[in-house]
């Protein structure tokens, strides 16, 4: 039994190296295999217990005034051995195992109930950027459960935003503009997330109901020394505003940045300058100390 499931993990690992390619087994790939089965065990408890799925939040800040328009959710998993994880070593774990749409589910649940939190602070034009992964696009039932929450918990689907990346928009195109015109219809807005980093071609602008383009922080981070990518996202300000949508540069870091962004006439800023994605309660206490004009 041993031998077979050796022998699978080295042809797994051959087959992810390409094709036409052998592989030994050795110890270390049978741990990687044996670690990622106890993360999937482990992943299919957390999402159905409360407390270890929990939605982080990171302010994001107008450009020109610096009031707090909302934020982006983000999540973590408070794993109950190995501490805090992070989502680049688990979503994709839940979009192979057929979690990613209770985990989902779980994430937009708690995402709206925060922005009731912060409406009942008297703030009623907050807005919640959400990330919406391709595994969710598949699922007939995203919209109706988006339109239930959000009657739910009495919010206006104008203070909810979902953010896709290029790679979403691709792989089923008719799929993927249904959907995207379901939600608009239902009142929230979307946004592609990373862009500039995907393969979509410029005409998916015209035939999406898109309103926000997310710089990638890849082009923000060396904005100010290096000329081609202050070049970059300076196009794509522009070109997002002829086209009518709004900007957000994510991965603010310096003060450079904010000054940078200002004049390229970005809306929207976001990142460490500001914020790291912080839990629940400090980012209310961020929040309320915050001084919003
Ligand atoms: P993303 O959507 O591009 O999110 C931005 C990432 O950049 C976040 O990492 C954020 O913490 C980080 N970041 C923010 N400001 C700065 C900055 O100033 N400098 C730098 N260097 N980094 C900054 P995080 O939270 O680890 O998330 C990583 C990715 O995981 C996200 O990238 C997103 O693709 C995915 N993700 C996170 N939460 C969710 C979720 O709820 N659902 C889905 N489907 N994906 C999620
Ligand atoms: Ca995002
Ligand atoms: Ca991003």
């Amino acid at each position: 039994m041993t031998l077979i499931r050796n022998a699978d993990t080295a042809m797994y690992e051959a087959k992810n190296d390409g094709r036409n390619k052998y592989k030994i087994y050795s110890s270390a790939m049978g741990n990687f295999v044996d670690k990622q089965l106890t993360l999937e065990q482990d992943l299919t408890e957390a999402v159905k217990t409360k407390g270890q799925i929990q939605v982080y939040y990171q302010v994001k800040i107008d450009t020109q005034s610096k009031n707090i328009i909302g934020a982006e959710a983000l999540v973590r998993w408070k794993h109950p051995k190995n501490g805090l994880i992070f989502p680049d070593d688990f979503i994709y774990i839940a979009e192979s195992t057929g979690l990613m749409v209770e985990l989902g589910n779980n994430i937009i649940e708690q995402s709206i109930l925060m922005i009731k939190e912060i409406n009942e602070l008297g703030f009623s034009s907050f807005k919640m950027a959400i990330n919406l992964s391709a595994r969710q696009f598949e699922e007939s039932t995203l919209v109706p459960f988006i339109a239930l929450t959000l009657q739910k918990h009495d919010i206006d689907p104008s203070q909810v935003e979902f953010e896709i990346t290029e790679s979403i928009s691709m792989s089923n195109l008719e799929n993927t503009l249904r959907i995207l015109t379901e939600l608009k219809t239902l009142g929230v807005s979307i946004a592609i997330d990373d862009f500039g980093t995907g393969h979509s071609s410029l005409a998916y602008l015209k035939r999406f109901p898109i309103d926000t383009l997310k710089i990638d922080k890849s082009f923000v981070m060396d904005i100010v020394s290096d000329e081609e990518d202050r070049v970059i996202a300076q196009t794509i300000i522009t070109m997002a505003h002829s086209l009518g949508l709004t900007t957000v540069a994510e991965g603010v870091e310096t003060q450079e940045h904010v000054n940078m962004l200002q004049n390229m006439e970005c809306d929207t800023l976001q990142g460490y300058f500001y914020s790291k994605a912080i839990d629940k309660e400090a980012f209310i206490e961020f929040f309320k100390a915050y001084d919003n004009k």
